[in-house]
């Protein structure tokens, strides 16, 4: 079967661009390798999306895919390993099948940069979380550690906050660099304090998992904070390992799209927040999908 348009992400660029296609009448399937939605399920509350004053991540998110599942657009749950084009067609391998396309939008979105210190893979999900939505409530009334100062570490920190007895945010910069709103709230914490110039230089376990983390700062000093978890927010990594060949990508691995979301590879188009771009939001990254699904039908209307 052919495919007018396959979209690789069901984030907010994915799944607007998906709103989009559909509503052009072309045939177009979305693919999804883990939660429907994207980022946003995994994170508490937002406050910026036009239209929806606070609402938790989930939430959004839920509204979002419901939008797809009531256009009937089809999702398939499976992740996409590689992209070929032949001739006019796009092909996409996935560990359970070969889907050709006319055209592609990639839409994959960021995965969490990790620091890459000692004990940090041995204690992944065991101690140490990308994700204060999903785990923070497993540290209820115990310890935690944030790592970080920009929106995500101290908006998820505010979050923790409400939940553990105690957080420590620590900061390898000299201060915070999140928005004044987002650094005022945290700062109100009476359970929160706060390290800069630091960073983390060794996590301590033991057979159970995470027991605390050893930090230095800038003047070489060492301290060592007894904790129960760890959430990390130190960047984020773009995902295009299946497009790697294609050449579409910078030396950061960030795709480079025109302002119509167009690659260099004719047919395949990016949006959201895997592309190179100043503002990485859920409102950006659905405007990048509306404006890469236009612009497909464009091209579409000349493909033979
Ligand atoms: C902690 C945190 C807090 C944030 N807070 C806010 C906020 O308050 N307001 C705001 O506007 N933005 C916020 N953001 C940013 C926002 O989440 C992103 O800008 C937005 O989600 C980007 O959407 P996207 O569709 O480009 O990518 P994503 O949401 O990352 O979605 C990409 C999707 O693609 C899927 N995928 C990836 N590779 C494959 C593959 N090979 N095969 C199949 N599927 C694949 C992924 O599983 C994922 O579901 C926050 C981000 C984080 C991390």
């Amino acid at each position: 079967m052919l495919y007018d348009v396959l979209i690789i992400g069901t984030g907010p660029a994915g799944i607007t661009a998906g709103i989009y296609a559909k509503r052009a009448n072309l045939k177009v399937a979305m693919f999804e390798k883990d939660t429907p939605g994207g980022q946003l399920s995994k994170y508490n509350e937002i406050e910026n999306y036009t239209g929806a004053k606070k609402v938790a991540g989930y939430e959004l998110a839920t509204m979002m895919i419901d939008h797809a599942y009531d256009l009937d657009i089809e999702v398939i749950y499976d992740e996409v390993t590689k992209v070929e084009v032949d001739g006019n067609i796009k092909k996409l391998t996935t560990p359970n099948g070969i889907y050709e396309s006319k055209v592609v939008i990639v839409a994959t979105g960021n995965v969490p940069r990790r620091l890459g210190v000692e004990n940090e893979d041995a204690l992944a999900m065991n101690g140490i979380s990308w994700c204060a939505i999903c785990d923070g409530p497993l540290y209820k009334d115990r310890k935690v550690v944030v790592i970080g100062g920009g929106n995500s570490a101290v908006e998820e920190a505010s979050y923790l906050s409400t939940l553990a007895s105690h957080v420590t945010v620590v900061q390898n910069l000299a201060d915070l660099t999140a928005d004044p709103k987002a650094q005022d709230i945290l700062r109100k914490q009476k359970n929160v304090d706060f390290r800069y110039s630091t960073v983390v230089k060794k996590f301590l376990m033991d057979d159970k998992g995470l027991t605390g983390v050893i930090l230095i700062n800038d003047k070489k000093e060492e301290e060592t904070i007894m904790c129960d978890g760890v959430f990390e927010y130190v960047g984020l990594i773009p995902v295009t390992d299946m497009v790697k060949d294609l050449g579409i990508a910078n030396k950061y691995g960030y795709i480079e799209a025109n302002e119509k979301m167009e690659t260099k590879v004719p047919g395949i188009y990016a949006a959201g927040d895997v592309i190179v771009k100043q503002i990485r939001q859920v409102v950006t990254a659905a405007a990048d999908g509306a404006i890469a699904a236009q612009n497909c039908l464009r091209y579409l209307e000349t493909w033979e």
